[in-house]
């Protein structure tokens, strides 16, 4: 298997690929790029699977995103409004061009539960090769919505997926917002039982050098994504997290990196997160590429 880079989660086979999607995969492969796309509730975890079953270098993972656990407003039909908030997006720059796309197309999404039943079948496809994106997001609470109330489903949602990543031995891929105190002590939870052989990555990571540190002692990786071409602080953060822990994503079509920023985002920009990394690490990209590369290989099992 050579590709140079794997972009460890994208959402290519959503709706802002629609007319190009066969496209953007093959202009991805053909720079070396492999590519998981993520599942974010029932039908774009079945969708993505259809697209890996498309394409060598095209591997799909299967979840439910805690943004679907209730009814909401969404900027497409398949997604929530990428806004950025907290820590890390300075300037506002980012907060700005999000809000304008998250406002161009609402569509309402229905409520979703997780059903083992439904995503056992999709996970004896061999293609499948994690389960997620879900975890705590306490940073977007949904327009009349009771945080404590929220807070309570989301947990349920993630205690039922890490018990069902660890049935069907699968590596699990999180979505954490402002909750990774919470977050750890879920995930501890499950292996503290025996669960979560294969562990999992933090995806979009965008906590402290100590959070990092605190996941690398459960045994879990981080991905990074294009906040850190802009993000200072996010910057000063990934200096501090060996290679070895890293892996990289574009969590496309969202967080476009520079220089690409107000374009849509696509899988071979993620060359740019790894040229940052190498810069902040003081080492070739060619490195970048080799350990990153590796460690989602080895995560993820691709073969
Ligand atoms: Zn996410
Ligand atoms: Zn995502």
């Amino acid at each position: 298997m050579d590709y140079r880079f794997i972009d460890t989660h994208c959402h290519v086979h959503f709706q802002a690929y629609k007319e190009d999607m066969d496209a953007i995969v093959e202009r991805s492969l053909a720079a070396g790029v492999g590519l998981i796309t993520v599942g974010t509730q029932s039908s774009t975890s079945k969708n993505g699977l259809a697209l890996a079953e498309k394409y060598d270098g095209v591997w799909c993972t299967i979840g439910l995103h805690p943004n679907h656990l209730h009814a909401q407003e969404f900027h497409d039909e398949d997604e929530l409004p990428p806004i950025i908030g907290g820590v890390t997006a300075p300037g506002g720059e980012l907060s700005s061009s999000r809000q304008e796309e998250a406002d161009s197309v609402k569509i309402k999404t229905r409520a979703e539960r997780f059903d083992p039943d439904y995503y056992r079948e999709l996970a004896k496809h061999p293609k499948v090769v994690a389960i997620g994106e879900f975890g705590l997001d306490y940073y977007r609470v949904p327009p009349g919505v009771d945080l404590d109330l929220m807070k309570a489903d989301q947990a349920e949602a993630v205690r039922a997926q890490l018990k069902f990543a660890t049935e069907v031995n699968k590596p699990v891929v999180i979505h954490c917002r402002d909750a990774h105190a919470d977050q750890i002590e879920l995930l501890k939870a499950e292996i503290d039982r025996g669960g979560l052989a294969r562990r999992g990555v933090i995806h979009c990571f965008t906590g402290t050098a100590l959070e990092a540190a605190a996941y690398a002692e459960i045994g879990f990786l981080v991905s990074i994504t294009g906040i850190v071409t802009f993000a200072k602080n996010l910057q000063e953060v990934v200096r501090q997290i060996p290679l070895s822990q890293i892996m990289i994503e574009t969590d496309s079509p969202y967080l476009t990196p520079t220089p690409h920023r107000g374009e849509r985002n696509e899988p071979a920009f993620v060359e740019h997160v790894a040229a940052k990394i190498a810069e902040l690490h003081g080492i070739s990209v060619d490195e970048v590429a080799r350990v990153t590369t590796a460690n989602a290989v080895k995560l993820f099992n691709l073969s």
